[in-house]
């Protein structure tokens, strides 16, 4: 549905995007994701029309968007801060993204209708805008926005401004609308578990750069990079030297852990240097005589942190010295370790990722 192919932009000296390139699929829910000021809003209006680039191509819907005016193309955006009219009613402010259109009061009438009525405020239309909650201001912004069925919907961080349960809840309602709609979504957000929960696929960026186009489970469990890894949660980072290479498998000796055989991620290259990583949840503290897991390895317990639900364990395996994070659902026969305690934890290779060692 879109395809941005070596898009680069620069805001005078400043390098905003380098080298972006990204498909996005029809009917897709696809989010840009990445900390601010990482170009995810650059990218979108980019995509929308509102920013030029200075080389590189934007296509939509197999068609080049080269010199093609915003209002021309087929997509429309809901921007970051709702740019409700609040002295205009509901159906005023909906009516308005039809504004170039020229349609009768009868059409505009049961267009805005049929637009309240997907985002669930149908009968809303005579109240005032300055008289609603948040939440509501902002299915009004998408209800403007959807008015003019565009193929692709573009939303710059809507969701940022509501606490957090709304939030939750705009999150749901907004993934079902995508689905009942099957029209392409195109979600910038900072917000990693937003992104991972909403999202078909995700493109991580830094600095302008795509990071990582993945699944949200590819990327939770198959990052490619330390700094992809680490922007999704806690990672343990160990030193990995590569013994050998076999296709894209590498038989790796791990810190602390030992050998375990790894897939090589797709962006490495002859100069590439790895560390490995590992998630708290990856690994168990085994019982006395649990041995359910492939691999196992000495550690000594330096930190107890109990939180309820789980327990992390701050340890330290035989012959390293950095600190891991090893966490543990309470479950009710599961008894609590103490600091100084030696443990053994069980793993397997799985339980491990091969990462690019970057900056
Ligand atoms: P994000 O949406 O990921 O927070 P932006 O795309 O808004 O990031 O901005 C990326 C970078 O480009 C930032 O460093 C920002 O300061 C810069 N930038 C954005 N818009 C402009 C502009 N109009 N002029 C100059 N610099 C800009
Ligand atoms: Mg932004």
């Amino acid at each position: 549905m879109i395809k941005l192919s070596n898009i680069e932009k620069y805001y005078g000296t400043y390098h905003a995007l380098r080298d972006v390139n990204c498909h996005i699929k029809e009917g897709e829910f696809f989010s840009l994701l990445g900390p601010s000021g990482s170009g995810k809003t650059t990218l979108l209006r980019t995509i929308a029309g509102f920013e030029r680039i200075d080389s590189g191509t934007v296509m939509i819907g197999g068609q080049s968007m080269d010199g093609v005016p915003a209002n021309m193309r087929p997509t429309n955006m809901v921007f970051q801060s709702y740019a409700i009219f609040p002295h205009m009613s509901v159906a005023q402010n909906v009516a308005y993204g039809l504004r170039s259109q020229r349609l009768g009061q009868a059409k505009t009438a049961e267009m805005v209708e049929e637009s309240l009525g997907k985002v669930g405020l149908a009968g809303y239309g005579d109240r005032a805008a300055h008289a609603l909650s948040g939440g509501q201001r902002q299915r009004v912004a998408l209800a403007r926005a959807l008015i003019l069925k565009p193929k692709v919907l573009l939303l710059d961080e809507p969701l940022s401004a509501l606490d957090r349960k709304l939030r939750e809840e705009m999150q749901s309602e907004l993934r079902r609308l995508q689905r009942s709609l099957g029209i392409t979504f195109v979600l910038v957000t900072h917000d990693q578990e937003e992104a991972l929960t909403m999202s078909d696929r995700v493109a991580v960026m830094f600095e302008g750069q795509v990071a990582q186009l993945d699944s949200p489970q590819a990327l939770y469990k198959r990052p490619a990079s330390k700094r992809v890894a680490e922007f999704f949660g806690a990672m343990n980072i160990l030193k990995a030297e590569i013994i050998k290479v076999d296709g894209d498998i590498a038989t790796t000796q791990i810190e602390g852990l030992g050998v375990a055989e790894l897939a090589i991620p797709t962006d490495a290259n002859a100069a590439s240097s790895f560390c490995a990583g590992v998630r708290p949840e990856s690994m168990t503290i085994l019982d006395d005589a649990e041995q359910a897991y492939a691999k196992e390895t000495a550690a000594t317990v330096t930190e107890v942190e109990y939180r309820g639900e789980l327990t992390y364990y701050d340890v330290k395996f035989e012959g390293s010295d950095t600190p891991v994070v090893v966490s543990m659902r309470n479950t009710s026969n599961r008894k609590l370790r103490e600091v100084g305690q030696q443990v053994r934890i069980g793993w397997e290779s799985a339980s491990a990722v091969l990462l690019l060692d970057q900056n």
